[in-house]
């Protein structure tokens, strides 16, 4: 059942709930009032009667005699009873004698269920006068018109009103769903590949709110469908060039215009391991972007991690004389994966070491700097465009003259860096001078239980990328 219909029937059942209950209260207290103002109109009349009959005895010298015919001239003219119920009277004298009686069999009523009054003269009872109760109580026939019309008219009043009611629940019921309609829509719009499409609801309740989270979402999903598009087509860009090296070269062995030696097959090795590493720093960033990272945090001596990172790249760096050195602060212990910052580190290194001319320059700084331990890795190359320091993160970034050159990383460096020190709780940023150089500096939780001067495992520093 569509929650439309479910609001509807729920409102209805309300209102009906709602009529019957006031019907049924309402009629009951009216009717009740209406035998109570009936009761007490009788109950006067019957007073009257009491003085009536009073006159009569004093008229009459003391003597109820020949009362009988004034009763029935004067006072049972007067009787106005309910529809089918006879006059039941009685008068009794100062001594309890019957004096007269209508429509009571025998001398002795039952005094229980009858309404009966003194008749006085003089402040001396004379007379009983006896009513029975059913002459008193219940409606007259125009009463009970009376009633029956004002019954009938609440009767009307509560089923118009009723009606009018439901008719404004089925508008308020189409008009509550309304947005629902609108984000089904929407919804299904998204799930037929129409990413762009967005809710507009105006109201200031939870829909707003829903629409709003709607949008949201429609609008990550879409960044989402994009990265993945880009991704999906950077993949494929990096591996062409690799997969089309490495198939030329075997076609020209098939066709024997290569002899396969060594040296032929040499690009051949260069382009899988290329590809071997592509693949491996890929596998290595979706797992830190889905958050899957495994990793074994221990406290760490960074600075001594950077000094074994950077022995290892001595060697490449004397080749391209090039200064490569590190300052380190010893009581900088911070909370890490060895293994993984070896890895940022290396990247960072590695990328210095690519960017950075011959006679260059190349400082790794370890600091504490309060609840966090501070690495920079700064070099004097040609530093970064302004306009390229926003993208450099982004997996396959590459400069222009990164692309070009040979020896170029794949572009996933900075990225798994990036995702690696936000996997530790920590922070990477970039500051470039063109002409002056480059600083990425990296800043990581310290050990909690970091003790001053402990020395911390540092694991062996692969020698590259
Ligand atoms: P790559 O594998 O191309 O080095 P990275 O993600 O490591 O990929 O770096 C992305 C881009 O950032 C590089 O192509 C380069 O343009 C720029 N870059 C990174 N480090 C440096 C640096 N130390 N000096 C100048 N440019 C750098």
């Amino acid at each position: 059942m569509k929650v439309r219909e479910k609001l509807f029937l729920g409102m209805a059942a309300l209102i009906v709930f709602m009529a019957v209950v006031f019907l049924t209260i309402s009629q009951g207290y009216v009717r009740h009032l209406f035998q109570q103002y009936a009761m007490a109109a009788r109950q006067g009349q019957v007073q009257q009667w009491e003085q009536l009959l009073a006159y009569y005895y004093v008229q009459n010298d003391g003597s109820w005699d020949g009362v009988g015919q004034f009763v029935t001239a004067v006072v049972s003219q007067q009787l106005a009873t309910k529809k089918g119920e006879p006059l039941r009277f009685l008068l009794l004298d100062d001594q309890k004698r019957v004096v007269l009686s209508l429509g009571v069999s025998g001398n002795t009523p039952d005094f229980g269920s009858g309404w009966q009054v003194p008749v006085t003269v003089g402040g001396r009872t004379v007379g009983t006068l006896w009513v029975s109760d059913r002459n008193i109580q219940g409606l007259t026939r125009i009463e009970a018109t009376v009633l029956h019309s004002m019954t009938l008219a609440t009767v009307t009043g509560v089923i118009l009103t009723s009606a009018a009611a439901l008719l404004m629940a089925a508008g308020l019921a189409k008009r509550i769903t309304e947005p629902l309609q609108a984000l089904i829509a929407a919804a299904r719009r998204i799930q037929g590949g129409d990413l762009g499409s967005r809710l507009s609801i105006r109201t200031r309740d939870e829909f707003n709110e829903v629409a709003q989270a709607f949008n949201d979402m429609a609008l990550q999903l879409s960044k989402i469908e994009e990265t993945r598009r880009h991704l999906v087509a950077d993949v494929a860009h990096e591996l062409r060039t690799p997969l089309t090296i490495i198939q030329g070269q075997l076609e020209l062995i098939q066709q024997g215009v290569k002899p396969a030696e060594p040296e032929t097959l040499l690009p051949i090795q260069d382009e899988v391991m290329r590809l071997a590493r592509l693949v491996g720093d890929l596998h290595q960033l979706s797992l830190a972007e889905a958050g899957r990272l495994p990793l074994e945090k221990h406290p760490t001596d960074l600075a001594a991690l950077a000094r074994r990172i950077a022995e290892n790249f001595q060697v490449e760096a004397e080749s391209k004389e090039i200064a490569l050195g590190v300052e380190g602060d010893d009581a900088a212990v911070a909370e890490v994966d060895p293994h993984r910052i070896t890895q940022v580190i290396v990247n960072l290194v590695g990328n210095a070491l690519r960017y950075t001319p011959q006679g260059g320059r190349i400082r790794i700084g370890v600091k504490t700097e309060g609840s966090t331990v501070c690495l920079s890795v700064s070099d004097t190359g040609p530093g970064i465009p302004p306009e390229h320091i926003p993208h450099i993160f982004n997996r396959f970034f590459r400069s222009d003259e990164a692309r070009s050159r040979e020896a170029g990383g794949t572009g996933l460096g900075l990225a798994i860096a990036k995702e690696f020190v936000e996997a530790h709780g920590g922070r990477i940023e970039v500051q470039s001078r063109r002409g002056v150089g480059t600083t990425f500096v990296v800043r990581l939780p310290t050990a909690a239980d970091a003790v001053k001067g402990r020395g911390a495992p540092t694991p062996d520093a692969p020698p590259g990328r």
